[in-house]
């Protein structure tokens, strides 16, 4: 039979006219770049973010770039970040001529060690940008404490919905990264993003910055970029977030299953199942399993038709990119076993109680169950 590791079209199915027909408007208005749409959509984001502000932008990746750059980060800086994410986080670092400084994750959550922070603090460090992995809010209140006054930007990018002790990543820190990538819980129809504050001046700051720095009609108080979402993104994303709430719903009974299943399987020895720690509001954006025959047990589900994938498989410091920053292997260890180890399953929220069982078959036959 076989089951996806996404399936985006059974999302789209029961939408599918009313996306149509926010898109026809788009069309009929003509109204392509920012425009009411867009100045909809991030009144409708602050609200479900519980921010004050909430700035449309390219990417995900943008908008972790426009963040950094609002707060001045530049050459001769350092931004603390974990080593273990997608590699937008220290991209944008990299991109504005500062240092990423990386730190080791927790085996638990995937997030970065908290405890690894505070010693790599300097006086060049300008920002920590904490990653809220696979759509589980990161310890931030542990965080904070070992911050002191230097501005947290938190990379939200796979945690839309997530929240910390009740409330919602994004507000947590100065500012935060949303990514409406499609495969994100909530995806627009191509790239997209957002920056959310509580800080006015910061957001007044932004909407300059991803409009080439404007200051007044062709005139530039500084150098920005092109960082605008488009109207129809906007107006995809409009409909799709009044959805997103029962679609994380349905991701977190599908991870309660998952766990049921597995233990039933007798699997429990074999896999280490993700933990939706308390108080951290998990969305399971991905649901990642450790298994020490990882590669063995993803050829073989992909023989069988089973989606999965791995995320990441080699961390940060291990990139071509950054040789010059002067990590080797064995320096970040916890993060180098999780890259051996991790593999994602679907867990989509359409996904059906039979797809769920046959992806816990498949495995269970792997290890001869
Ligand atoms: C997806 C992602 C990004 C980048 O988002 P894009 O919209 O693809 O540019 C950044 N950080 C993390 C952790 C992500 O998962």
């Amino acid at each position: 039979m076989g089951v996806p590791l996404l399936d985006l079209k059974r999302q789209y199915q029961p939408l599918r006219e009313e996306i149509r027909a926010a898109v026809d408007r788009v069309c009929d208005e003509q109204r392509f770049i920012l425009g009411p749409e867009v100045e909809a959509f991030e009144r409708e984001a602050a609200e479900a973010l519980a921010v004050e502000g909430a700035v449309g932008v390219s990417s995900g990746t943008d908008a972790l770039l426009i963040a950094l750059m609002a707060l001045g980060v530049g050459r001769g800086d350092e931004v603390i970040l974990p080593v273990f994410t997608f590699f937008a986080t220290a991209g944008a670092v990299a991109r504005l001529g500062a240092r990423p400084v990386l730190v080791d994750i927790d085996p638990v959550d995937f997030c970065l060690d908290i405890g690894d922070v505070a010693g790599q603090l300097t006086p060049c460090t300008r920002a920590i940008l904490p990653v809220h992995l696979f759509g589980q809010a990161a310890d931030m209140e542990a965080l904070a404490q070992a911050a002191g006054e230097i501005p947290i930007v938190e990379d939200a990018a796979q945690a839309w919905g997530a929240s910390y002790h009740g409330r919602p990543v994004g507000g947590l820190g100065r500012m935060g990264a949303f990514s409406f990538f499609p495969s994100k819980n909530l995806g627009g129809f191509g790239d997209g993003g957002l920056v959310t504050t509580n800080d006015g001046d910061l957001e007044a700051l932004l909407r300059q910055l991803r409009m080439h720095g404007q200051s007044g009609t062709y005139e530039h108080a500084r150098v920005g970029g092109n960082f605008r979402l488009d109207a129809l993104q906007a107006a995809v994303l409009r409909i799709k977030m009044r959805h997103v709430n029962s679609w994380i719903e349905g991701r977190r009974a599908n991870a309660a299953r998952y766990a049921e299943l597995f233990a039933q399987a007798g699997l429990d020895g074999e896999l280490v199942l993700p933990v939706a720690v308390e108080g951290r509001g998990h969305t399971f954006n991905q649901y990642v399993v450790r298994v020490r025959r990882r590669d063995e047990l993803r050829a073989y589900l992909a023989e069988r038709g089973v989606g999965a994938a791995v995320y990441y498989p080699l961390p940060l410091h291990l990139q071509p990119c950054f040789r010059d920053l002067g990590y080797g292997e064995g320096d970040f260890p916890v993060a180098e076993q999780a890259s051996r180890e991790v593999l994602a399953l679907p867990v989509f929220p359409e996904m059906t109680p039979a797809e769920q069982e046959e992806v816990v078959g498949t495995i269970a036959a792997f290890f001869g169950r």
